[in-house]
């Protein structure tokens, strides 16, 4: 079974990802979530938790021994070196996970949500990239309603993300998300029937 076409899904908190690829998977399109991923791989007995252990030290558990997320956010939010560290634990052992997962879909091609694409520079381990272009105020509006959290803790979260203008510049697509949901139908249909069509060339050359 050869790779399927790997399209990046990225955007910045709120911006939709979630709700764009929903609307892809009603298609029949196989979508990898690397949040779920990432979830995932830091469980009790899984080894990047142990290796998060060696490096953040006990403190960085819960009592009943899972890793306390908000606790390592908190550590590594304004510390760039612990963030890089944990970066370096993670990313290899993600993306391990999203090859494996790739290698098992029998489709012309896949998405993979990854928010942190950008940020992250790992571009180049997709064939396209698509980006969900959403105004920073809807952002905020939708994310704090979405997690009932205050409107000052989404901008904090915002501003540690890449810029528009930044993402803008490694994108091959864009959907514009300012718009309700149902008029979102034919630019995806639209999208997906691209994808399919650069499968196939990938596949031919
Ligand atoms: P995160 O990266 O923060 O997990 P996300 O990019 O996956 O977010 P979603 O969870 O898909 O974003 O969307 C955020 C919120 O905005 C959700 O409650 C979703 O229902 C809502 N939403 C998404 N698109 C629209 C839209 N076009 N109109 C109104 N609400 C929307």
């Amino acid at each position: 079974m050869s790779t399927p076409y790997r399209v990046a899904l990225t955007g910045g908190i709120g911006s939709g990802k979630s709700t764009i690829a929903e609307q892809f998977s009603s298609l029949g399109v196989p979508i990898i979530d690397s949040d779920f991923i990432a979830r995932e791989i830091v469980k009790p007995g899984q080894p990047a938790l142990d290796i998060i252990i060696n490096v953040f030290g006990k403190e960085i558990l819960t009592e009943n021994g899972e890793l306390d997320r908000l606790k390592l956010r908190e550590t590594v939010f304004a510390n760039e070196p612990a963030r890089i560290k944990l970066e370096h634990i993670l990313h290899p052992i993600i993306y391990e996970e999203i090859d494996k997962q790739s290698s098992e879909i029998n489709f012309p091609y896949c998405l993979i949500v990854v928010p942190l694409l950008i940020e992250t520079r790992e571009w180049k381990r997709f064939n396209r990239i698509l980006l969900v272009d959403t105004i920073e105020e809807n952002q905020i509006k939708r994310a704090s309603i979405r997690d009932g959290l205050p409107i000052e803790t989404i901008e904090n979260i915002l501003k540690s993300q890449a810029s528009r203008q930044e993402r803008l510049k490694y994108v091959d697509d864009i959907i514009d998300n300012n718009v309700e949901i149902d008029k979102l139908g034919p630019i995806i249909q639209n999208l997906h029937q691209t994808y399919l069509d650069c499968s196939n060339n990938n596949i031919n050359n």
